[in-house]
């Protein structure tokens, strides 16, 4: 038993539980917005707080570069230099290393060289460094350094990403931590079902505080990944949690909490604010669309966020339009709402025990009009 992390309702597949944290409780499913640099892009921390969110993703990658970790622990580690007194987890720098692919330089049982996307100097990730820089960020939950290989490559190569992967984890296992930071590993195997079963077989016995769900959402077609998830879960222990890493679009997430998945964590809020868009039980309005021009209804008429409580959709179009930081900040606020508020309410479906029917109903609104795509 894990006392780490509680399982409190089941539904299905899908759990709801209790993630504890040296910053912290989060309940689960959890979305967690993205704070790449430090920073949920225009998005104050009390802001975020507001908002409902529970836990923050820092990135091992970009602080490594920019400022550096060595600077950010001597400013009193990550909680205290971003102004964040909540949960945080970082990731280990390897999905950008690897998706990044025209930067990677060489990868070797040892780790991976590749060049800073801020200078072009040469840099080089091991799993002893990775570690290294997020006990001294501090964050509450550290990611392993993995091999994350894009959809469509070789089964040779895949089986490599997987091999290699668990000769980091094991390596990393025991390395010094921050206090009481929490150390989770990370499954590979893209869509192939020996090669992931494989990966959890692998991991699961070293027993780490949670499991990531890595390899997945890189390209590939939506169904036979979801598919994917659905194993995927099924091969990690009922109590440790599990993280889909990358995703984030409302049917995406819906998806993948009724397969078991209690955390993910996704770009999309804030980077579809700067297209001019906004996530809503509508679907996904552009916001650049002349039809609202003289619109003056809210963004979306459920939402509780400070867009949607002052400020009609004809306003937003215009900042939008102008490329008015204001636009950028208010539909970030509101994506990020209308993402959390919607885990909220799957979480809520799981302890009554009705996620099918929810999803089902949340799944046909999110399609019903469906007007814009971008
Ligand atoms: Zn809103």
């Amino acid at each position: 038993m894990s006392r780490t992390f509680t399982v409190t309702a089941r539904d299905g597949a899908a759990r709801a539980g209790i993630l504890r944290t040296a910053h912290g409780a989060v309940r689960t499913p959890v979305f967690m917005p993205v704070g790449t640099k430090a920073t949920v892009k225009s998005v104050d921390p009390d802001e975020l707080r507001a908002l409902g969110a529970q836990l923050v993703l820092g990135n091992t990658y970009h602080l490594h570069l920019r400022p550096g970790e060595e600077l950010i622990a001597e400013l009193g580690g990550l909680h205290a230099f971003m102004g964040w007194d909540g949960p945080i987890l970082t990731d280990s720098g390897g999905f950008q290393v690897f998706s990044l692919r025209a930067t990677l330089l060489a990868a070797d049982d040892d780790g991976v060289t590749f060049r800073s996307v801020y200078d072009g100097r040469r840099e080089r990730f091991t799993p002893e460094l990775t570690a290294r820089i997020q006990a001294l960020l501090g964050s509450d939950v550290a990611m392993c350094l993995d091999i994350c290989p894009p959809a469509g490559v070789s089964r040779a190569e895949l089986g490599e990403a997987v091999r290699r992967t668990t000769l980091w984890a094991q390596r990393q296992r025991d390395l010094p931590r921050a206090p009481g930071q929490l150390r989770f590993a990370i499954t590979q195997g893209g869509l192939d079902e020996e090669l992931r079963r494989r990966s959890s077989e692998e991991l699961v016995p070293l027993d780490f505080d949670g499991y990531g769900i890595g390899g997945l959402s890189v390209g590939e077609e939506r169904g036979p990944m979801f598919e994917a998830t659905t194993r995927a879960a099924s091969f990690l222990p009922e109590d440790k949690p599990r993280y889909f890493m990358g995703i984030g679009d409302p049917e995406g997430i819906v998806e993948v909490i009724a397969r078991g998945v209690d955390m993910f964590d996704c770009v999309l809020p804030t980077r579809t604010a700067r297209t001019g868009s906004a996530l809503t039980w509508e679907g996904r309005l552009n916001l650049r669309n002349a039809r609202f021009a003289r619109d003056p209804g809210p963004l979306d008429p459920g939402c509780g966020c400070p867009a949607c409580g002052r400020f009609s959709r004809a306003y937003l179009r215009h900042l939008v339009n102008q490329q008015e930081i204001l636009g950028l900040r208010l539909l970030s606020l509101h994506n990020l709402r209308f993402l959390i508020d919607l885990v909220d309410s799957a979480r809520q479906a799981i302890e009554r025990g009705e996620l099918l029917r929810w999803k089902e109903d949340a799944l046909s609104r999110l399609a019903s009009t469906g007007l814009e795509t971008t």
